[in-house]
């Protein structure tokens, strides 16, 4: 009688970051999980219409998960959706943003190591990001995910000669690591730095430190939000070495809420 094989089964909270069709009826998923961070399992026969899988490893869907341990891959063997956050996918904008939070969360971390502060945020602002000025909620996300990266930008002094910022206008250089007062600014070649408001910079000092909740209280123009998009991709390009796909598309259709909506 040959020896009982020991199924090995593991439980974890997860969000669906990504979902990639496998074969006819499979999915390959990339989950951010409580408490293993991110992770690729497969979800075998996810994509039959009878599955009972099918809700809860959709894309942006937070779910509980039973794990089956594999040689190669782990494999989702139960599932269920715990919260789905439906805001997201009826409107356009909501989703685009959505969609560059998962992605920024998939690319600046590593597998297999878990970030409860990493996971919190992400819960947070996929909540948020369904009721909330969803570009500012996005923005905010991506400044704090960089600074627990370990990249947070000097925003409240010139990050070269650390002087307090005056006047009206300053400079932004992610090499320099972050705000430049426009004496220091003058000083460089002029396409290593961005110029912008002082304005621009007091809002990512408060998206910062507020709660993402309280993002609603901000009254912020097209220019602040063009200067803001402008000065967090630099930083995420410098830091983390890559280029957000999502970003690119938002661009593409005009950037602000109001121009995606009506795309
Ligand atoms: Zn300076």
């Amino acid at each position: 009688m040959g020896a009982l094989r020991e199924v090995k089964l593991y439980k974890t909270d997860a969000v669906v970051l990504r979902a990639i069709n496998n074969r006819d009826v499979d999915q390959l998923l990339v989950l951010f999980s409580q408490e293993y961070g991110k992770m690729r399992v497969m979800a075998y026969g996810a994509r039959k219409t009878t599955s009972r899988k099918r809700g809860a490893v959709q894309p942006l869907c937070f779910s509980r998960f039973l794990l089956h341990q594999g040689r190669e891959i782990d494999s989702v063997s139960q599932c269920e959706g715990l919260e789905a956050f439906p805001e997201l996918l009826i409107e356009l904008s909501r989703l685009c943003y959505a969609s560059y939070v998962v992605e920024l969360v998939e690319n600046s971390t590593i597998e297999g190591e878990a970030s409860e502060i990493v996971f919190r945020l992400l819960l947070e602002t996929l909540r948020q990001l369904g009721k909330n000025d969803a570009e500012l909620v996005a923005r905010a996300f991506a400044l704090k995910l960089v600074t627990l990266a370990g990249y947070k930008p000097v925003l409240h002094s010139c990050a070269s000669c650390h002087r307090s910022l005056i006047g009206r206008e300053v400079g932004f250089s992610p090499a320099a690591g972050g705000i430049l007062c426009m004496d220091c600014a003058r000083n460089k070649p002029p396409d290593s730095f961005i110029r912008c408001n002082r304005g621009t910079v007091e809002i990512l000092k408060l998206m910062l430190v507020w709660e993402l909740s309280k993002l609603e209280q901000l009254k912020v123009d097209a220019g602040t939000r063009r200067e803001l998009r402008t000065l967090l991709k630099a930083h995420i390009e410098y830091y983390l070495g890559y280029q957000c796909k999502t970003e690119r598309f938002i661009e593409m259709l005009g950037g602000s809420s109001a121009t995606l909506n009506n795309a």
